[in-house]
């Protein structure tokens, strides 16, 4: 059995990393499969306030760098891979990736999720022309101009704050009458002279030759419809959407429970329906997505899967 792995990890954001490191660290055969790079959602943070230990100009993507060497330390393989398809059915579960064919006896899934859109004509188009979803990638090109952000809860507050940073004013677009952010990060929010907030609206129209010109407002109480147009001197002006996200589960469909909104059923144990299949991180059902629980859910997973592994393949 020596080109099959003892654990598979599917995904290197934090769950991915933590069980990795788990994972190697108990002198199993790991390997980490990522599609892109390392880090997941938590790369495109600019700050990590709230993972323990870390304070003071604590980055995403320093606490991933630091991760990932820790991960290598203990000596997982990884590869960067994208996989296509599993099948699950087998005691040795297989995996298909773009490069190369892959096997192993107990899979963690930690594939995470992505952010969801709003969903309004012209969003798509204008990706990357005044439209983002990440303010620490995108909040440059939008120095001195107006930006809009989209949603109420955490990212988008926390996001809104640090646009402040480089756009000349920032406003917070919510649907409600009601921010749903912790209220420690909301009072930042009404404090900061250059945050406003649009209370019950939406969008449902972006529109623009090239880049974002002009953004159709609705009035979620009056139906009222307005149109917001750039500056004439700016040309143009951003929008960036929090509105919460999806889980990347389209590998799993039919083949592992998961619940109406298509989060990854498991129970305490990170196992899922399918024995020797675990999941961890953002991509299961769970009260808090963070960092913190994501490493949480890491670290059972990759010790559970060595407890199966012990359980069901003795040689
Ligand atoms: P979230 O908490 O689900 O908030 C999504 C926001 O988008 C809500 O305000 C929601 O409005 C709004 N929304 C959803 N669909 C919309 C639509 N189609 N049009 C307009 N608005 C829409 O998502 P999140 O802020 O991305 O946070 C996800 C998780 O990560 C949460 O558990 C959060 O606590 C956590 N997080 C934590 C931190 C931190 O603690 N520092 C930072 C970032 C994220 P309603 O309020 O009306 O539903």
């Amino acid at each position: 059995m020596n080109n099959i792995y003892d654990v598979i990890i599917i995904g290197s954001g934090p769950a991915g990393l933590s069980a990795a490191l788990y994972s190697a660290r108990a002198k199993m055969k790991t390997l980490l499969l990522e599609r892109s790079k390392a880090g997941g959602q938590i790369v495109i943070t600019d700050e990590v306030a709230n993972y323990p230990g870390s304070i003071k100009e604590a980055t995403g993507p320093s606490l991933i760098a630091r991760m990932e060497e820790q991960v290598e330390s203990f000596g997982a393989e990884r590869k960067k891979d994208e996989i296509k398809e599993v099948d699950f059915t087998g005691k040795i579960k297989r995996l298909k990736g773009i490069k190369e064919e892959y096997q192993a006896k107990a899979v963690i899934i930690a594939t995470g999720a992505t952010p969801r859109h709003i969903g309004c004509p012209g969003e798509n188009q204008l990706i990357g022309k005044g439209v983002s979803y990440c303010a620490t990638c995108d909040a440059e090109f939008f120095e001195d101009l107006e930006v809009f952000v989209v949603g109420g809860g955490d990212a988008a507050i926390e996001e809104a704050l640090y646009l402040t940073k480089f756009a000349k004013k920032v406003t917070i677009v919510h649907r409600r009458d009601e921010l749903r952010a912790a209220k420690s990060i909301q009072e930042k929010a009404f404090k900061n002279p250059k945050v406003e907030i649009m209370w019950n609206k939406v969008i449902t129209e972006l529109k623009g030759d090239g880049l974002l010109e002009s953004a159709v407002f609705k009035d979620t109480k009056t139906g009222e419809i307005n149109e917001y147009f750039a500056d004439e001197e700016d040309g143009t002006f951003g929008v960036f959407v929090f509105v919460g996200y999806l889980p990347i589960n389209g590998l799993f469909k039919d083949k592992i429970t998961m619940n109406k909104a298509g989060y990854i059923i498991t129970n305490d144990k990170m196992e899922t329906n399918i024995s020797g299949v675990f999941a961890a991180g953002d991509i299961r059902e769970k009260p808090l997505r963070q960092v913190v629980t994501a490493a949480a859910d890491g670290a059972i997973a990759a010790v559970e899967a060595g407890k199966y592994i012990e359980n069901n393949f003795e040689e």
